[in-house]
């Protein structure tokens, strides 16, 4: 038996406990739990078969009970002595895609993105769009090319055509970009023909990781119109490996910015929330950008109320994003086209001046969160290199 050493300040105390997929050399990937700097194997630790599976999702299928009854199990063995033979330090295991990602749909709730975005593409035009303040306007993206942090992104090719060109031609992008989000995943789902209520959230929702929505600016912008993203954006989307329980950001709810005019009542939540979380975005290893979530125009239910409105069913690993997370400063914006105004304002990053991605950038997206009893919690990261196109 062990007693794992927790810190003082460490982001994985008791009050996070995020699940992952991981395995170690030799071995099946399996259900683990991050405590400090060690990962706990949940089948060897809690004898259930449910967790020596490839993904969350048979776990987030048995419904919030099970997650509540499961994290107050762990919180109490994790207190005392674990069999060592269910503990690994982090930097020997190999951490793998969380969930078995059912369908993906990518929000657009920051106004601050959402209003720099509109006066980038659209700069004729008012910046936000009719409807936007109405509802959260989000998109479907491509489930199969989520990928876990570390995965390498190639660079993709595609049809592009700068205003000043006569016609489109094909390419690679050369204006390849991030975009730093929240990802929230749906344990429970909802039957086709029937609505989640924007206070029934925490039935459905298992819990949030971080997202890197790649978009080849280029690409996106001479086809989005009329039918929004495409290619601009499903050549992939990386996410952190570990998934942080709803159960574990109680602390961090923050009242959304007031919303004017009020939404419809299906969009009427009795307290509005969001996260009072903090993202860093490095690019190269520099701190280009901090954006804060709790500025959020749309919150995570009314997000997953208005996705199901229409009577669309919600499935165990359904992944949706929050959308860009930008503040009101510069220094604050979760996009690079946003940072550097389109390419116009380029930003230094380790004494280089720079815009969109080069190849061989690497770009690592954090968090933390206010945790329970004064403690930090982090999300861990997301993190990838770019590779030439092929
Ligand atoms: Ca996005």
């Amino acid at each position: 038996m062990t007693r794992i050493a927790i810190p003082e300040g460490s982001p994985f105390g008791l009050s996070n406990l995020p699940y992952g997929v991981f395995s170690t050399p030799g071995t099946a990937p399996r259900v683990g739990v991050r405590v400090a700097n060690t990962v706990v194997d949940l089948a060897a630790a809690l004898g259930e078969d449910v967790f020596a599976r490839p993904s969350l999702n048979a776990f987030m299928a048995q419904g919030r009970e099970r997650w509540v009854e499961v994290r107050d199990r762990l919180i109490a063995l994790l207190a005392g002595d674990v069999p060592g033979s269910a503990v690994h330090p982090v930097g020997t295991v190999r951490m793998h895609l969380p969930i078995e990602v059912a369908d993906y749909v990518d929000f657009y709730a920051s106004e601050h993105h959402a209003s720099n975005i509109g006066r980038l593409f659209r700069p004729d035009s008012e910046p936000l769009m009719p409807n936007w303040k109405h509802l959260p306007v989000g998109y479907h993206g491509r489930a199969g090319t989520v990928v876990v942090s570390g995965t390498d992104i190639v660079r993709p090719s595609g049809q592009r055509k700068a205003p000043s060109d006569t016609v489109p031609s094909y390419g690679p992008s050369r204006r390849l970009d991030i975009e730093a989000e929240v990802g929230f995943i749906v344990g429970a789902g909802s039957r086709m023909g029937t609505a989640v209520g924007v206070d029934d959230f925490s039935e459905h929702v298992f819990g949030a990781v971080l997202l890197n929505d790649w978009s080849a600016r280029d690409i996106q912008a001479w086809e989005y119109v009329p039918l929004g993203p495409f290619l601009g954006k499903s050549f992939a989307t990386s996410i952190s490996p570990w998934v942080v329980p709803l159960l574990a950001l109680e602390s961090a709810r923050v009242a959304t910015p007031p919303q004017d005019p009020e939404p419809l009542p299906y969009l009427r939540e009795k307290n509005p929330w969001g996260l009072d979380l903090d993202l860093v975005v490095e690019w190269n290893g520099q701190v280009v950008s901090r954006p804060p979530y709790r500025e959020m125009y749309w919150s995570p239910a009314q997000m997953l109320a208005h996705m199901t409105v229409n009577g669309a069913s919600t499935r165990t690993g359904d992944l949706f994003g929050s959308g860009t997370v930008s503040g009101g400063e510069k220094g604050q914006r979760g996009a690079f086209i946003e940072l550097t105004w389109g390419g116009k304002e380029p930003v230094e990053v380790n004494g280089e001046s720079r815009t969109f991605l080069e190849d061989g950038d690497e770009v690592t997206i954090s968090a933390t969160a206010p945790g329970s009893s004064g403690t930090r919690i982090g999300f861990g990261e997301v993190h990838a290199r770019i590779l030439p196109a092929i």
